[in-house]
């Protein structure tokens, strides 16, 4: 029996580590949502419909059927890589240039549509770890486990820097500041999918938690809803112990 888990959150708290040591435990397909949303961004820079900081979202509109999104599985780097056609941006779709377009673009219906439509046909058959914004509540409303991931701004800001400095990336923390804040703002307000918690979404606030903590209490969760789906399960076959 395979489920899906959701995991929804604010940006740089650390949903992707955790999805990926998830599909890793479980061997399930990790899926990248904020990568596609990126790569769009991308599409749009390099097509130079981002011109003096403003987005032609007319022009981006108009060429969305030219925009194929993939994820190919790298064994050197034993990670899935992201695809814009034909050409492999998962270094690229990382630089702040793309961070700071990336909102702009992810807000809009048609770009949600042909995304989400995608998101939802890769969760089809189950034995997905799929992170996001708006996962647990439109793209797989119906997933066995959801989480929705925060942690203080100044903590998420701090990893993120660390990060994107490791990388060799010059870059000041208040950039990085001002970057995740105006997401989370934009992510949230937006009118098409808004970034906001499920119902039935476990909060995990990370901002005390280290990796480990974090992982084992997903983990109990994930396994309770296994043991739910297996009595349901019996209970319809007509099982009695
Ligand atoms: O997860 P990540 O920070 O890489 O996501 C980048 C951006 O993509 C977010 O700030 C948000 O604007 C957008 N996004 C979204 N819906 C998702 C995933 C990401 O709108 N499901």
């Amino acid at each position: 029996m395979k489920i899906n888990i959701a995991i929804d959150g604010h940006s740089s708290c650390g949903k992707s580590t955790l999805a990926k040591q998830i599909a890793k435990e479980l061997n399930y397909v990790y899926i990248d949502t904020g990568a596609m949303y990126r790569a769009m961004a991308l599409y749009a820079l390099q097509s130079g419909f981002i011109k003096q900081g403003k987005l032609d979202t007319n022009s981006l509109i108009s060429s969305l059927d030219n925009v194929y999104i993939s994820f190919k599985y790298n064994p050197e780097t034993q990670s899935s890589e992201t695809f814009l056609n034909t050409a492999n941006v998962e270094k690229e779709i990382r630089s702040m240039q793309v961070s700071n377009f990336v909102s702009a673009v992810s807000e809009l219906k048609e770009v949600r549509a042909k995304l989400v439509r995608l998101q939802k046909r890769l969760a089809e058959f189950g034995g997905v770890v799929m992170d996001g914004r708006d996962i647990g509540t439109v793209v797989m409303p119906n997933a066995h486990v959801k989480f929705f991931m925060t942690a203080d701004d100044l903590v998420r800001a701090q990893r993120r820097f660390d990060e994107l400095r490791s990388n060799g990336t010059e870059i000041s923390l208040q950039e990085v500041v001002q970057n995740i804040t105006s997401r989370d703002t934009t992510d949230s307000n937006r009118t098409n999918d808004p970034l906001r918690k499920s119902d039935d979404a476990i909060i995990i606030d990370n901002t005390h938690l280290t990796q480990e903590e974090q992982f084992d209490f997903a983990m109990s969760h994930i396994r309770r809803a296994f043991e739910s789906v297996e009595k349901k399960t019996e209970a319809e076959s007509g099982v009695v112990e």
